[in-house]
């Protein structure tokens, strides 16, 4: 585990916080002072962000980080619970294993997570919780039945926690990225590359950046008053979705 290096800033949690939009945020949040741990199925977590290997979907295991965070750092104020997996398929040979999978992961681990910080956000009557979403929740994607299921299910659950815990002082908000360059887009073919940019009206692939800044922005203390809403950072692609 690498130490948090601030120890002045609200204690921050990002999923997924291994690479790519996680590996972002927990470094921004870190530069903006926030003591930041990263969880991830490999445990690995950029400098300054203390790492934990964590499965998002085991509830077990999300409740031993949450505990060891408390005990390490205190109870963890701003959640982003971006951790994240795709298995793209036609929907005709879809396999079970890619629906549960993609649901236990991107769904479940965004519950779980939610789940065990919202009782000590209540409690401090604050929190700030982010829900890493995509344009596809209501652009729909061939040949991802699961993921955009999944992406679309998060915009409910984001917006059930808000309307739950607006009055204790703790907001839920969604990003949804358009078409982002990590690991995940990585493996798209030049074909699918070319017909993803010919729909993005600014006329690039999104940086991790410009995901982590948003973030940045929605979990600082003045954002109380957004609550509930779907941020878009797709550089215009979902525009009228
Ligand atoms: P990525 O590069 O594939 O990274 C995924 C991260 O999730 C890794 O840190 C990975 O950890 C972690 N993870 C996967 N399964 C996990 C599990 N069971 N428990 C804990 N951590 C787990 O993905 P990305 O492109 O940065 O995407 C991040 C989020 O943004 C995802 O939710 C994705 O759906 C969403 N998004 C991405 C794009 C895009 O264009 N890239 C667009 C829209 C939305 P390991 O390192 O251990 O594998």
């Amino acid at each position: 585990m690498n130490n948090a290096t601030n120890t002045s800033g609200r204690v921050a949690l990002v999923t997924g916080a291994s690479r790519g939009i996680g590996a972002a945020i927990g470094t921004t949040l870190v530069e903006r002072g926030y003591r930041v741990i990263g969880l991830s199925s490999s445990g690995k977590a950029p400098g300054g962000v203390m790492a934990l290997a964590c499965d998002v979907a085991d509830p077990v295991a999300v409740d031993a980080a949450f505990a060891r965070v408390e005990k390490e750092l205190g109870p963890v104020e701003v959640l982003v619970a971006n951790a994240g997996i795709t298995r793209d398929c036609l929907l005709m040979r879809m396999g079970d294993e890619d629906w549960s999978q993609v649901l236990d992961v991107n769904l479940t681990g965004a519950f779980n997570v939610i789940r065990r910080a919202s009782r000590p956000m209540v409690k401090a009557r604050f929190g700030r919780i982010v829900v890493i979403s995509s344009v596809v929740a209501t652009m729909g994607s061939i040949g991802q039945v699961n993921y955009a299921s999944t992406k679309a299910g998060l915009i409910g659950m984001a917006r059930s926690v808000a309307r739950e815990l607006g009055g204790r002082g703790i907001t839920c908000n969604v990003i949804a990225p358009g078409f982002i360059a990590t690991d995940m887009t990585e493996i798209l073919d030049e074909k699918m590359r070319t017909e993803y940019l010919a729909k993005v009206p600014v006329g690039r692939m999104g940086e991790v950046g410009d995901i982590a800044r948003a973030v940045a922005f929605l979990v600082d203390d003045e954002s109380g008053y957004i609550t509930g809403a779907v941020l878009p950072v797709d550089g215009g692609m979902g525009m009228g979705d």
